[in-house]
């Protein structure tokens, strides 16, 4: 659907095709904006990591086209079951809200499932996509000029950085503003046969570490545990199952089930915890930067990849509404920015919360706040 009048910027440059920068695609696209996406990555894959979304997030996703997709080859529920270390229930945190129009409050889905039908959905309108590229030079101005790295040249009215946390556009837009932040914690994730009991999100808190378990379909689901660890270490693929036991050995219930079930075939993927948000404003000269490029969280609130398909949205719906680049990306960072910065936040605030060992409630109150605030429109 074609805005009927012409859009702030004729062509866009996507940098990334990760999920904010497939969103800003689709979104530019539908606001009639010339689309280029370029991805550096030629197999433009994903790593097979489960995702847990949120009731904003499946809010965004039905504005994306892909909800019903997403409801048919995911997993949606609501509720968020809080046990203890031993699988016993303490609480239950509630996840529907008025604002989420009848859409279930939580979810999870696989990683690579979710790229896929991002990418039907780009692949299905009229975007030019590019794989195995990037961008060797950057000039902003009207219009940017890029050249890329296999040496084309080409000029927009508006380039997006959607190149993830250790973003290049990043550094080439704010040179010497630095990288991310290594938070202190290590996230684990393990992806494995759904247990019968878990039908919805369920943290296990009061124990030494985080963990927390989701459905991604209905044969499947995957645990995360997040450890506290002053500097993040490289394990050998071999030594993760073991590992891995270790870690979880403290539990009893279902982690200790699934614990058992571990060997050398279990699909393990291993993260340190990083940070970085920008300070206002994201963009300088027609380039803007969105996703993790410019605010990339920890996973404590599951809603970083929520946040960046809202950015994409929303930055299609500022270009089609604004006379000009600039007062779109204004647009664009009144609407983002706390909104974004909020996120971030309160991820930090729990990951410090479960490094000092704080009880269970004063975690759960911190979820269900920021959870409130985030059901709120975008
Ligand atoms: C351990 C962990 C668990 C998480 N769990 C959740 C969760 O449960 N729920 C949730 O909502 N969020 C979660 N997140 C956050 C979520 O993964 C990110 O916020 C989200 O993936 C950001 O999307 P993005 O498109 O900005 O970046 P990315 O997903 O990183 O995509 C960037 C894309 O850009 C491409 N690219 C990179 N460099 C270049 C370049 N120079 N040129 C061209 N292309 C380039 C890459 O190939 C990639 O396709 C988690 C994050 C972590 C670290």
């Amino acid at each position: 659907m074609h805005t009927a009048s012409p859009p702030a910027a004729a062509t866009a440059l996507v940098i990334g095709g990760g999920v904010a920068g497939m969103s800003a695609a689709l979104s530019l696209s539908e606001a009639g904006t010339r689309v280029h996406l370029i991805d550096s990555d030629p197999d433009w894959k994903v790593y097979g990591a489960g995702i847990t979304i949120t009731g904003p997030t499946l809010r965004v996703m039905r504005r994306l086209g892909i909800l019903d997709r997403v409801l048919a080859e995911g997993w949606t529920a609501d509720g968020l079951l809080v046990c203890d270390a031993q699988g016993a229930v303490i609480s239950e945190i509630s996840t529907s809200a008025q604002a989420l129009q009848g859409l279930p409050g939580a979810g999870g889905i696989m990683r690579p499932t979710l790229h896929r039908l991002l990418a039907e959905r780009v692949r299905a309108r009229d975007i030019t996509v590019t794989l195995g590229v990037s961008v060797t030079s950057l000039e902003p101005g009207a219009p940017v000029r890029v050249t890329f790295s296999d040496g084309q040249e080409g000029s927009y009215d508006i380039a997006v950085g959607a190149d993830g946390i250790f973003s290049q556009t990043r550094e080439m837009l704010f040179p010497g503003f630095g990288g991310p932040r290594y938070v202190g914690q290590i996230c684990w994730r393990l992806m494995t046969a759904r247990h019968p009991s878990i039908t919805r999100r369920t943290y296990f808190l009061g124990g030494p570490m985080k963990v927390g378990m989701n459905p991604v379909s209905p044969d499947e689901m995957y645990m995360f545990l997040l450890e506290p660890r002053a500097e993040p270490e490289r394990l050998a693929d071999a030594e993760l199952p073991d590992r891995l036991a270790q870690l979880m050995a403290p539990y009893g219930g279902i982690i200790a089930e699934v614990r058992d079930g571990l060997g050398p075939d279990s699909r393990i993927v291993v993260r340190p915890l990083e940070t970085i948000v920008l300070p206002d404003p994201w963009h300088c000269d027609g380039v803007v930067l969105i996703g993790d490029a410019s605010h990339a969280t920890t996973p404590q609130l599951a809603s970083g990849a929520g946040m960046a398909m809202e950015d994409g949205v929303v930055l299609g719906e500022c270009i089609a509404a604004a006379p000009d680049i600039g007062s779109a990306l204004d647009a664009f960072m009144a609407r983002r920015y706390d909104r974004c910065r909020l996120v971030v936040e309160n991820s930090l605030r729990l990951g410090q919360l479960e490094r000092t060992g704080a009880t269970p409630l004063e975690q759960i109150h911190v979820v269900e706040r920021a959870l409130e605030r985030l059901n709120e429109a975008y």
